[in-house]
């Protein structure tokens, strides 16, 4: 039920309905997905450029990535460590041997007229993402390969729209991105809905983010993604004609754009057309892909290895020290949260997608032994206390083994949940231990029936007009009588034993 729900704000108005309305699905999707991501490092892949965002165009250049004649490259160890890392975080192999290669083509954003990629021997193989759907569904797909190359430049279209100044068409190019390391994650076809492509996309980026390799912003191009999108009859396993969808600029346009482009299929097929291999752009605007260039001429990139740059050799001691140092991945962290936690998928994804807040809450259970309190008071009034003083929780005075405390004093009904909340705001101004306050003020929660009985008699005894409404059947009366005992109790009474004398009380 969530999961439709969801699919369907997630599709946008105009198509609601689309695939869930259809009497019987015909057609299946199959998706494979490209990634490019900038691997962040200080240094460019091949040169001693800042690898940095943004600055003035052609200021990080100098004659290796401008390729200057007898400029020669050096390979960026961080960024081929990077490498070994997202390799290992996605259980690909990490080959002993690799190599790069050149690329050939022209194109004005490639100062070199190729570019430095890997062919036949990239520095891993295989792998999988796994992944999860709203629903909670863990989900796999696997990975062909990850491999490592040089970004391009930027070249910019100036001028009216179509670059066309003065009766001369120009563009700017930008080399400070020429060089940047970059990854390309390839994987199977193995994807079969928008929901998935999103879920697939959103794992792979909180992966690489967390484990270091890249701050995979979209808005800024380190993280950029192009589907092939085909379908086929229900139950073939024959691949159809794949188009491939670029322009993507948000994961909502990767699924808006995959949604519009299976439905554009089946239109075409089921009225008696074929699909033709192309490139295909995704307008955001207009909610559609439109055709950019046919693909049925393969490129012949002649590929060769670079005679510039040795062989690597990749020493199975760095991998296992990489091995070692990675953290606990988030789809581990989501099974762990859902099945032994009990946390559901809102909460285990706002967890795992915050990992200082993650760290935090683990330290909590550990401390407490008590997931479901701790999911509570982080998801809860930790989090709301964080947005409104625009403080991160881990950074905020409330200690793990202080909340550990209060949640110990909860459970035992020594404080009741109001006391807890006023406590919670102490500890966030810096009060400390909340069993020391406790203690100090005095606001163990009274359960001692005696102590209770007197404060019932005496609201009984104050508010006669209450009691007589409440004989006369107006019961709801109940929550003001109650209220009223809390208060003379300064909030210590204990609200379950309160209700039930008094409910004995008022009915005897
Ligand atoms: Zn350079």
């Amino acid at each position: 039920m969530s999961e439709t729900m969801s699919a369907r704000e997630a599709r946008g108005p105009h198509e609601v309905g689309g695939a869930e309305a259809r009497p019987e699905r015909r057609f299946e999707a199959v998706i494979g997905i490209e990634c490019h991501v900038e691997l962040k490092t200080r240094s460019k892949m091949f040169c001693g450029c800042p690898n940095e965002f943004g600055g003035e165009p052609n200021t990080n250049v100098c004659p290796v990535c401008l390729a200057l004649p007898g400029a020669l490259p050096v390979a960026n160890t961080a960024a081929i460590e990077h490498m070994i890392r997202a390799g290992l975080a996605f259980n690909a192999e990490i080959p002993a041997f690799s190599k790069f290669d050149r690329k050939n083509y022209f194109y004005p954003d490639m100062p070199k007229d190729y570019q430095i990629s890997q062919y036949d021997m990239p520095l891993t193989q295989g792998g999988v993402v796994r992944y999860w759907l709203d629903d909670g569904t863990m989900k796999e797909c696997r990975l062909t390969r990850i491999h490592l190359e040089e970004d391009t430049g930027k070249s910019t279209h100036a001028g009216s729209g179509d670059g066309r100044i003065a009766g001369s068409t120009y563009s700017l190019v930008d080399f400070n991105r020429a060089g940047v390391p970059l990854m390309e994650c390839v994987s199977e076809p193995e994807i079969h809905s928008a929901e998935e492509a999103v879920g697939y996309l959103e794992s792979l980026r909180r992966t690489l983010q967390q484990i270091g390799v890249s701050d995979v912003k979209m808005e800024e191009g380190s993280l950029r993604c192009d589907a092939n999108v085909s379908i086929r009859p229900v139950g073939s396993t024959e691949l159809g004609t794949k188009t491939e969808i670029k322009n993507m600029n948000s994961f909502r346009s990767v699924h808006r754009a995959i949604e519009s482009e299976i439905e554009r299929q089946i239109a075409v097929i089921e009225s008696g057309g074929r699909i033709v291999q192309e490139t295909r752009g995704w307008d955001e605007v207009k909610g559609v892909t439109h055709s950019m260039r046919s693909k049925e001429q393969a490129h012949d990139y002649r590929y060769f290895p670079d005679p510039d740059l040795v062989p690597l050799e990749v020493s199975r001691a760095v991998v296992e020290r990489i091995r070692a140092e990675l953290p606990e991945l988030p789809p581990a962290r989501f099974v762990r949260y859902t099945t032994q936690y009990g946390l559901d998928v809102k909460q285990a994804t706002q967890l795992i997608d915050n990992v200082a807040l993650a760290l935090y809450f683990d330290e909590v259970v550990n401390a407490s032994g008590n997931a479901k309190q701790s999911t509570n008071f982080v998801l809860g009034d930790l989090s709301r206390l964080a947005n409104e003083t625009q403080t991160p929780v881990h950074a905020s005075p409330v200690t793990p083994a202080h909340l550990a405390e209060l949640i110990a004093l909860v459970e035992g009904k020594t404080i009741n949940s109001k006391i807890a909340k006023d406590l919670i705001e102490r500890m966030w101004r810096g009060e400390g231990s909340p069993k020391a306050i406790v203690e100090r003020e005095g606001l163990a929660q009274t359960s001692d029936p005696a102590a209770i009985e007197k404060f019932v008699d005496d609201v009984l005894a104050a508010n006669e007009k209450s009691v007589g409404e409440y004989k006369a059947g107006k019961t709801n009366v109940i929550g003001f009588l109650v209220g009223q005992v809390m208060k003379a109790s300064k909030g210590k009474a204990d609200p379950q034993l309160v209700n039930a004398l008094m409910k004995q009380k008022l009915e005897s």
